[in-house]
């Protein structure tokens, strides 16, 4: 009888076989294999049923040409995806990311995070991403508007409120999110919740903006919690300076934390005083400027260029990687566990390496997987979903009540998981079982398809 282990093995050497060259999907499929060995031996029917090979196979990838007009008058061409991976639990529901490292790769490890991370919000929500290796730094408003619209004239023949519902990731927020639905509109001539993450006078949800810094944050007192902790007192580091960064630090300081530091691609800034939020939200969200600008207006704070040091060298208590994949390396999590961190949870997607979780693991410190993490970005996505089905909107406390319960539920789903399977402690290994578990049955439900 073939083993747990010896199944998921063999599926991970066709996997790699097949995708040698996507390093990044790749790594995100090692990590959640490793978690299953168990699930394998326990259920061998889903071994009966090949069912890792099929869940590990996108349904559907879509990719595309995006020309546009830039303001000089000159024609560009950049490459436009979309990854449909599962159906099993709901429509497909993921991000679009528009940054100029996006690769078919990266879209897919993207995509592939985000079955288990929407199974484990309990919604009925299937796991999709999406995006363009189009860069929106330093262009028009009108040169974003044309690139959506074009964007979207392809993306629109695949997507649709019961099939595929993307939302916003890094370069994709409320600005582009308007042109991508109002381009929609037009070309569909429908005004359904097709895309997530809308304005708020035009079917957008309440705390969506907040919700996936709020959710890591949430997250993470559930992890102090288990320990006996709370955040009076304790001193974080959160990277990046994005939606998701700005909101885990306002959440932070509403629970008495202080945030000290926050970076961009340029570098990061140390303010021990605390990060000024409002500050911050002027520089990034209104005057879209670098962060160098944040110390330049606050006497106390530093500003070192990327590549100078690094924000893990800071000495605090909790770790948010709240940037991008693989900001977090296994050097860094030794300096940060030296200096005495006790939780880390992942605002971003993948923003650790492999390595650098077993540090955390090994040192006991408290680590909250991205997919579990910052799932409370897709959960209010759904939840936005909801409400336009139902032609409603709920107050700002509905739906944060609603993330808070989502996110404990999240946490204590990974935690009995890990337990019951022989983990205790290790969210990782419990927030791949216990997403996986869901998709898994729905998938044996449905037969081979
Ligand atoms: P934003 O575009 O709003 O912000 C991204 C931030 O990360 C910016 O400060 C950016 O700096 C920095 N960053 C991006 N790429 C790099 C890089 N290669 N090196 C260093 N810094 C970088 O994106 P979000 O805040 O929305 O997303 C951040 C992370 O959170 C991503 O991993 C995303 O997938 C994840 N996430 C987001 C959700 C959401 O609801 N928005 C939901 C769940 C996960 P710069 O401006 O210089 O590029």
């Amino acid at each position: 009888m073939t083993t747990g282990k010896q199944y998921v093995d063999s599926v991970f050497e066709k996997v790699k076989a097949q995708n040698g060259h996507e390093a990044e999907f790749l790594q995100a499929v090692e990590e959640v294999f490793a978690s299953l060995v168990p699930v394998f031996d326990k259920y061998p029917k889903y071994i009966e049923e090949n069912l890792l090979e099929r869940l590990v196979e996108p349904e559907r990838i879509v990719s595309f040409r995006v020309p546009w007009v830039d303001d000089k008058g000159q024609v560009q061409v950049n490459r436009g995806f979309r990854v449909q991976f599962s159906s099993a639990i709901g429509p497909y529901k993921g991000g679009l990311r528009f940054h100029p490292s996006v690769n078919q790769s990266i879209i897919k490890f993207l995509g592939f995070e985000q079955i288990f991370k929407n199974s484990l919000t309990g919604q009925p929500i299937g796991g999709g991403k999406g995006g363009s290796n189009f860069d929106p730094k330093g262009k028009s408003d009108n040169e974003i508007m044309r690139f959506c619209q074009s964007f979207m004239t392809e993306l629109s023949k695949h997507i649709g409120a019961d099939t595929d519902v993307p939302a916003g990731d890094i370069g994709v927020g409320g600005r582009e999110i308007g042109y991508l639905y109002g381009y929609y509109k037009r070309l569909r001539n429908e005004y359904t919740g097709v895309l997530t993450g809308k304005g708020l006078t035009w079917g957008g949800s309440l705390a969506r903006t907040e919700a996936t810094g709020y959710g890591a944050v949430y997250f993470a007192e559930q992890m102090l919690k288990a320990r006996g902790e709370d955040f009076n007192g304790k001193v974080a580091l959160v990277s990046g300076s994005g939606n998701v960064a700005i909101y885990a630090i306002e959440k932070l300081h509403a629970l008495g934390a202080k945030a000290v530091a926050c970076s961009d691609s340029s570098g990061f800034v140390y303010d021990p005083d605390g990060i000024d939020v409002e500050l911050l939200k002027d520089l990034k969200e209104v005057k879209r400027a670098r962060i160098v600008e944040y110390a330049n207006a606050r006497p106390n704070a530093t500003f070192t260029a990327a590549g100078e040091g690094s924000i893990w060298d800071i000495k605090a208590d909790l770790a948010f990687p709240c940037a991008t994949q693989n900001e977090l390396n296994e050097e860094q999590a030794k300096t940060l566990v030296a200096n005495g961190v006790i939780a880390v949870s992942e605002g971003a997607n993948m923003p650790s390496t492999l390595e650098a979780i077993d540090v955390f693991l090994n040192a006991g410190v408290s680590f909250g997987p991205a997919k579990a993490a910052n799932a409370g970005g897709v959960a209010v996505s759904a939840l936005e979903m909801a409400q336009n089905s139902g032609r409603t909107s709920w107050t700002f406390e509905e739906v944060d009540g609603k993330l808070y319960d989502i996110m404990k539920g999240i946490y204590e789903n990974s935690a009995a998981a890990a337990k019951e399977f022989g983990q205790e402690g290790n969210l990782v290994v419990g927030a791949n079982i216990a997403g996986f578990l869901k998709v898994a049955e729905a998938m044996s439900a449905q037969g081979i398809v």
